[in-house]
């Protein structure tokens, strides 16, 4: 007999209907790319994968053909939400968007204060458990992403001990970012009828926060690589959860996020001005100086060209920079900075571009085309991340044959092979070994190291036959969808048997 792997995937945004930040990437992506997939198992056929989203006021309803599929009531305080359901489809796959009074009608998706935030992700989480119940669809799988989405996971454990409808529903809960547990969100909890945790593993302090309530009764977690996987469970990255996440360390996994190969295409890509592939990479060359004549620099095309493209964020580790590239002005760079954050962060390069105006231009800005012409422009990106749970500028950089220097850290070590390491590891064939490196990692975060990484990098930058091969390799790198899709997939296969054989 066949029959359909049935997924909920829940998410606070997802491209192309809300998309703030790299979670609106991976949930506008993920969902597709699985359910673009076939199953070929003894008793799967295929996987009917449907998103769920907030009805976010942001979110243009005429754009995409809404229409409303479920009405119902969602008990809160003593009385009950009205909810409304409707639903779409793109390409082929349904998404539901949920609405109800607590969505706000103005203002942003997300607030640095959680707490201001927790009503409309904890309804929101309720409702879409709420719904598959309405729809007499029973899910095989709930994957709920980041602290927005967890409170489904964990009443979806507590629902599991008295409702026979979500018995045979198993749970994912994927981290983007462990830092925001959702602090602030206990009364909103309560309010949605949803106690604090008496499990005596979890930190006290965290027993009523949605994440580690989350992280606590998933069937399975897993982060958006291994490397972040791993880190989770030391003091360092661990946001004071490590010694509880490491007693569920075998319950956790890591998978990374893919790009839009596609999307990302310097083949194809409009914005360019020249198009190029890896065997026509002396194109490449006509986007550097157009990219220099652009932004005003001196047009050299033997001078590397380094640049950055981030939120200007402490996380990115922005403000290493500047000092990182005094500390090797004697040498012979170029630099482009372009992010918008921080407004300390942002003054810093300002500072930097006012006292190198010859050879430094700082964009405050967020310009999507202009980062697709420095991708494609500039010789290497810069990625001087404290912490790095998966990262797409990496990814993004070396399909544009641009070559990452960036800190050894989550998805950035899992991506990037060094290009010293990748020599040194190797005793027996050291010239096998160079030919897999794609760039340069560095270990401390600090501008010293960040600094002797740079450096590292401009003397092969000087070599430029040794530099077209690490260009060549990162371009021929496979960061599609499609490879994580199949992961996820094996994922959700082993959850389904583990919760049917606890049945
Ligand atoms: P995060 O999601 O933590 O911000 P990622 O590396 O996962 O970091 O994704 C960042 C994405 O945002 C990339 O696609 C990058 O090109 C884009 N980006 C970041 N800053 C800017 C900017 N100032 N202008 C244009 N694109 C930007």
């Amino acid at each position: 007999m066949t029959t359909n792997l049935r997924v909920l995937y829940l998410a606070s945004e997802a491209a192309p209907f809300v998309k703030i930040g790299g979670l609106g990437d991976v949930a506008g992506s993920l969902p597709l790319a699985l359910h673009n997939l076939t199953a070929h198992s003894q008793n799967l056929n295929c996987i009917d994968i449907r998103l769920a989203l907030p009805l976010h006021h942001v979110i243009d309803r005429q754009a995409f053909g809404l229409s409303l599929t479920a009405s119902f009531r969602l008990p809160y305080r003593d009385g009950s939400i009205p909810t409304q359901v409707y639903s779409t489809r793109i390409n082929g796959m349904t998404v539901y968007l949920i609405d109800g009074d607590v969505l706000p009608k103005e203002g942003a998706v997300y607030h640095d204060d959680a707490q201001l935030d927790a009503p409309k992700f904890t309804f929101f989480s309720l409702a879409a458990l709420e719904l598959t119940r309405q729809l007499n669809w029973q899910p095989h799988v709930l994957h709920a992403n980041d602290w927005h989405t967890a409170p489904a996971v964990y009443a979806l454990s507590l629902f599991r001990n008295h409702e026979p409808f979500f018995k045979r529903t198993g749970s994912l809960l994927t981290v983007h970012n462990l830092p925001y547990l959702g602090t602030g969100a206990g009364s909103a909890l309560k309010l949605f009828g949803l106690p604090p945790s008496q499990d005596p593993a979890l930190p006290h302090w965290s027993r009523d926060l949605p994440l580690p309530l989350g992280l606590a009764t998933a069937d399975h977690i897993n982060t958006v690589s291994h490397g972040y996987a791993q880190e989770i469970m030391t003091p360092e990255f661990g946001s004071g959860l490590h010694d509880f996440l490491r007693s569920r360390q075998d319950s956790t996994s890591g998978i990374l996020n893919g790009i839009d190969v596609d999307h990302w295409d310097p083949g194809t890509d409009p914005f360019l001005t020249s198009n190029f592939t890896h065997r026509n990479l002396s194109d490449r060359k006509k986007n550097k100086r157009q990219l220099l004549r652009e932004l005003k620099l001196e047009p050299k095309s033997r001078t590397p060209l380094i640049a950055m493209i981030n939120r200007m964020d402490y996380q990115k580790g922005v403000d290493l920079v500047p000092d990182a590239l005094d500390k090797i002005a004697d040498q012979t760079w170029q630099a482009i900075i372009l992010g918008t954050g921080d407004p300390g962060i942002e003054a810093a390069a300002r500072a930097f571009e006012e006292k190198y105006p010859q050879r430094v231009r700082v964009m405050i800005t967020f310009d999507a085309p202009l980062a697709r012409r420095i991708y494609a422009g500039a010789d290497a990106l810069l990625i001087p991340s404290r912490y790095e749970p998966c990262g797409l500028t990496q990814m993004i950089a070396m399909r544009y044959g641009n070559v990452p220097i960036a800190r050894a850290t989550g998805g950035l070590r899992d991506t990037i092979t060094d290009y010293r390491e990748a020599v040194e590891d190797n005793t027996s064939g050291q010239r096998l070994e160079r030919r897999q490196s794609t760039g340069f990692l560095y270990h401390d975060s600090s501008s010293g190291a960040l600094a002797e990484a740079i450096q590292r990098a401009l003397g092969i930058y000087a070599d430029q036959r040794r530099w077209r091969g690490l260009q060549i390799r990162g371009m021929k790198q496979d960061f599609s969808w499609e490879k994580s899709a199949q992961q996820y997939l094996a994922l959700y296969k082993s959850i389904l048997k583990n919760s049917a054989s606890e049945q």
